[in-house]
């Protein structure tokens, strides 16, 4: 499994590893209930729902996100990052772990006035969700370091003050369930990152904000927006 030769336009860092070259960014919509009801959703077990970021969306950790054009309400999303040494279609839940290189810790920043409004006009979500440096990331923890996550707490805070706290084990969709489900609508490859949804909390920041993400075993994330 050589993960470096995925077609990329961005790479992300791993620990102690040469970097791993993106070539997509899924994004798993309303996956923690808490979550869903908060956005006004009903958090029974419908499918997975998916969207994309650019792969050049990233954002490496301890750098300034700049604040994005086009939006006064720019929110912060943590999220459970999964990165894909290979891939395939239809990957069976059971076969889904096999494909996992490792874990990261994410930030899927929305411009929840720019989704607000594409939600209520039945328009797609890609400027509210897929702008440029719309995905901050930590490095990848290999597989190999940390072994296969099930829960743990997730948690983010703003200069300082907790904002978000979940469990993987909160999740709608399992990462397996999740892997297996897009691999049957896309056909899965070396370097996507999938970021598994947000637990609830999810809220504004501002020019100036310093947010960090964290999970146990995992690199925090620190990034400041500029
Ligand atoms: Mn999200």
């Amino acid at each position: 499994m050589d993960y470096s030769i995925a077609p990329h336009v961005a790479s992300v860092e791993v620990l102690f590893r040469k970097p791993f070259c993106v070539r997509r960014i899924f994004c798993v919509g309303r996956n923690y209930a808490d979550h869903a009801r908060e956005m006004g959703a009903n958090p029974e077990r419908e499918p997975p729902f998916f969207f994309t970021k650019p792969a050049d969306a990233v954002v490496a950790n301890h750098k300034a996100m700049p604040y994005p054009p086009a939006t006064k309400n720019l929110h912060h999303e943590v999220e459970l990052v999964v990165a894909l040494a290979s891939g395939g279609h239809d990957i069976p839940v059971d076969k889904a772990n096999d494909h996992i290189f490792g874990y990261a810790l994410g930030l899927d920043m929305t411009r929840r006035d720019l989704q607000s409004a594409a939600k209520e006009k039945g328009q797609p979500w890609d400027m509210g969700k897929g702008f440029d440096h719309s995905a901050p990331i930590s490095a990848i923890t290999p597989l190999s370091m940390i072994g296969i996550l099930t829960a743990g707490p997730l948690q983010l805070s703003v200069n300082g003050a907790v904002r978000q706290k979940g469990d993987l084990s909160e999740m709608i969709w399992s990462v397996p369930e999740v892997i297996s489900y897009l691999s049957g609508l896309v056909e899965l490859a070396p370097g996507d990152l999938i970021y598994t949804g947000t637990p609830s909390g999810v809220g504004p920041v501002v020019k100036g904000d310093r947010l960090e993400a964290k999970f146990p075993g995992l690199e925090t994330l620190s990034i400041t927006i500029s």
